[in-house]
């Protein structure tokens, strides 16, 4: 484990490191507060500090104050070292934001146990944080296909809506369901569904920009989020869909086949007071209205008017 040792006094730096590193600590160290500081802020900023309370630039106390004050992640874990021995500079200490305290001239075998304590805390923290992003990252993905899941494009949607009122920009809203999909489940199996989802779910990935958005909303239906997105561009988009799947088949127990989209569109245009649940009652209208014109193409639903203001108190 990286460990940041901030002391001006060189002796004092140098024990300090052969100790360290003969106790298996890979040292980085800096002479003075603002060079621990400077440290600290980097983007391999070690997670382990020891800090001299008394040093040029900034002293370990205000250095402390600086690194709760931020908050970040992940945590630094730090021990402060000095010469002073009251019970006062203890408390002045650890309400500054450390986590532990060594006095000078230290015993080596004190220092040692306090780091391993230390270490103990900051790889228990790590633990957590990595196993807090996973739940995340489970909670907003679908896990079949990797795509946002049907609430957290919901959420997404919204968000869109609410950013393209503000800056009267479009969104276009596509929801696209694969034709027949019960067929390719009922004559192939299961797995191969699965691997049909999978695959629809990569060309529409590959075909939207990087601020785009897409869910899975439901069995084989899905939901894109297209920022900026005017009627022109949505129309590009279906056909060029429509290209991509035509040029890359699904796999199958009987060999590669050829899947095809039917698509309900919207652009969303300053639709003042129109929700998320109206625009996407008219998407899932249009798509109805693509299957039941023959499937494998886009209907885009009519622009809605803005919803009426309410009326002044
Ligand atoms: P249509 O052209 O009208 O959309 O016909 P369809 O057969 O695709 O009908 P529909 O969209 O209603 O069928 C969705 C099917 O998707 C039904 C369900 O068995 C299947 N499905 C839903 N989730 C999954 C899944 O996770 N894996 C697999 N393999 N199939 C799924
Ligand atoms: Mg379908």
């Amino acid at each position: 484990m990286r460990i940041l040792v901030a002391e001006d006094n060189a002796v004092f730096q140098k024990i300090l490191e052969n100790n360290l590193k003969a106790w298996g600590y890979e040292v980085v160290l800096a002479s003075d507060g603002t060079e621990a500081w400077k440290i600290l802020c980097g983007p391999t900023a070690p997670q382990l500090a020891v800090l001299d309370w008394m040093m040029p630039g900034m002293s370990g106390i205000e250095l402390c104050k600086k690194i709760r004050q931020e908050n970040r992640e992940p945590y630094t874990y730090v021990i402060l070292l000095t010469a002073l021995h009251g019970e006062d500079e203890l408390v002045a200490g650890m309400e500054a934001g450390a986590d532990d305290y060594v006095t000078k001239p230290f015993k080596p075998a004190e220092l040692r146990v306090r780091l391993r304590a230390g270490k103990r805390v900051v790889e228990l923290q790590n633990d957590l944080v990595q196993a807090r992003e996973a739940l995340r990252v489970k909670a907003t993905h679908d896990s079949l296909t990797g795509l946002w899941n049907h609430e957290e494009i919901f959420r997404l949607l919204d968000l869109e809506l609410f950013r393209a009122e503000r800056q009267k920009t479009p969104v276009g809203i596509v929801l696209a369901d694969i034709d027949h999909f019960k067929k390719i489940n009922d004559t192939y199996g299961h797995l191969a569904g699965d691997q049909a989802l999978r695959m629809v779910a990569q060309q529409l990935q590959k075909l939207v920009r990087s601020y785009d958005s897409i869910g899975r909303y439901g069995g084989d239906e899905f939901l894109l989020v297209l920022p900026g997105c005017d009627r022109a561009s949505l129309t590009s988009l279906g056909a060029r869909l429509r290209d991509s799947l035509q040029e890359n088949q699904a796999a199958s127990p009987a060999g590669p086949i050829t899947l095809t989209l039917s698509l309900g569109g919207i652009v969303y245009e300053q639709h003042r007071g129109i929700n998320a649940t109206t625009l996407l009652h008219e998407t899932d209208s249009a798509l109805y209205r693509a299957k039941h014109a023959g499937r494998d193409q886009l209907v885009i639903a009519e622009t809605l008017p803005p919803a009426a203001s309410p009326p002044p108190a």
